[in-house]
């Protein structure tokens, strides 16, 4: 069969994981990157990869299958996956659990009238992670589910700290409370608040003359960011910054305790651990991607989250193969 045409929307970490896991899968074609900066000051990791002005991409209806929208969540793609939506099957990784409904409304608008599908929402967490928890409630109606996150860097959080005015370059760390972990792994069902199972840490580098205490209360303020954890702000050197925090690690796991019958205690576990935050979840959206296409090729409409997709269509194999190997 054909393969399937995929275009980079947005050249940061995750386009470039995107570029990588596509060299990855046979079954795959990449286009090329769009950005909205000027393409000859985008250098790619391929040489050969080429790179295009994202204003144009109009005149690549025919030649593209299914755009992997790489932006952030924060003012990326709330803009760019409903725009993007209207005119190609798209998948994007957008983050910001509280504001899912709305996006999903605003992306299932424009792929509605553009007769295009759309999955959002793909990615760790949102995505395997929110599929765990979904499997976890629905087995086990009985129970608990509990996610951790960490030790590990967040992408998103420490893109919404670089969009702070005044500030020159920022990371955050996510930390999981043993404590916690221990409890729910010990079958005690434990109620825990936001704050008591995890800590958020910056490491933030100050522009020149930008007021330290105005951006560390705008941090811990920030709704849905920062408002709800417990976050500690620390200013760095831009030295320090590129010495330490260059890796982008991160992880974490969902567990659902309960019970089938009084005293019968049943624990499912999913836990990843991850070098590249970015390339993997990048691998996640590239199988979405194949995905997305095998369903606008199929005729389907409209936004659709990781819960309405059928796990066989991630994989490159056919149905037959998948019975006879996997089941
Ligand atoms: P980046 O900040 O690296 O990239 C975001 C956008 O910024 C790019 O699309 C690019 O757009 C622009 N950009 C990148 N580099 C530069 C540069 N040097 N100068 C100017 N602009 C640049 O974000 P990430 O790729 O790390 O993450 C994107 C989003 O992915 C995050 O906001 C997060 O929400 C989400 N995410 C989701 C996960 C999940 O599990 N669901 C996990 C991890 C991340 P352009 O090329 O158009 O300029």
């Amino acid at each position: 069969p054909d393969r399937i045409r995929v275009g980079i929307v947005g050249y940061g970490n995750l386009g470039r994981g995107v570029e990588t896991s596509i060299g990855l899968n046979p079954d795959l074609e990449l286009v090329g990157v769009f950005s909205r900066r000027d393409p000859a000051s985008v250098e790619t990791l391929r040489p050969e990869t080429p790179v295009y002005a994202l204003d144009d991409i109009a005149s690549f209806a025919d030649r593209v299958d299914v755009l992997v929208l790489c932006g952030g969540s924060k003012s990326d793609l709330p803009e760019q996956t409903p725009l993007l939506a209207k005119q190609f099957t798209v998948v994007d990784s957008f983050d910001t659990h509280a504001k899912v409904p709305e996006h999903f409304a605003a992306v299932d608008a424009a792929a509605q009238a553009g007769d295009n599908v759309a999955i959002i929402s793909t990615g760790w967490d949102p995505g395997l992670f929110s599929l765990n928890r979904l499997f976890g409630e629905a087995i086990l109606p009985q129970g608990e589910t509990y996610t951790f996150w960490g030790r590990g860097l967040s992408q998103g959080h420490s893109d919404a700290l670089r969009r702070i005015a005044g500030v020159a370059g920022a990371v955050q760390y996510t930390l999981p409370s043993e404590t916690a972990i221990e409890r729910v792994r010990a079958g005690e069902n434990p109620e825990l608040s936001t704050r008591e199972k995890h800590v958020r840490e910056c490491f933030v580098v100050l522009e020149d003359g930008a007021d330290a205490e105005a951006i560390r209360e705008e941090i811990v303020t920030m709704p849905d960011y920062f408002e709800p954890y417990d976050t500690n702000v620390h200013f760095i050197s831009a030295d320090e910054l590129a010495r330490d925090h260059a890796g982008m690690p991160h992880g974490g796991f969902v567990i659902r305790s309960g019970e089938t019958s009084p005293g019968v205690s049943q624990t499912i576990e999913y836990r990843l651990a991850l070098d590249s935050n970015p390339e993997f979840t990048s691998s996640v959206l590239v199988a979405y991607a194949r995905a997305a296409a095998r369903l606008a090729a199929r005729g389907e409409r409209g936004a659709l989250t990781p819960f309405d997709v059928a796990p066989g269509l991630l994989s490159p194999k056919s149905p037959e193969q998948l019975r006879a190997e996997l089941l």
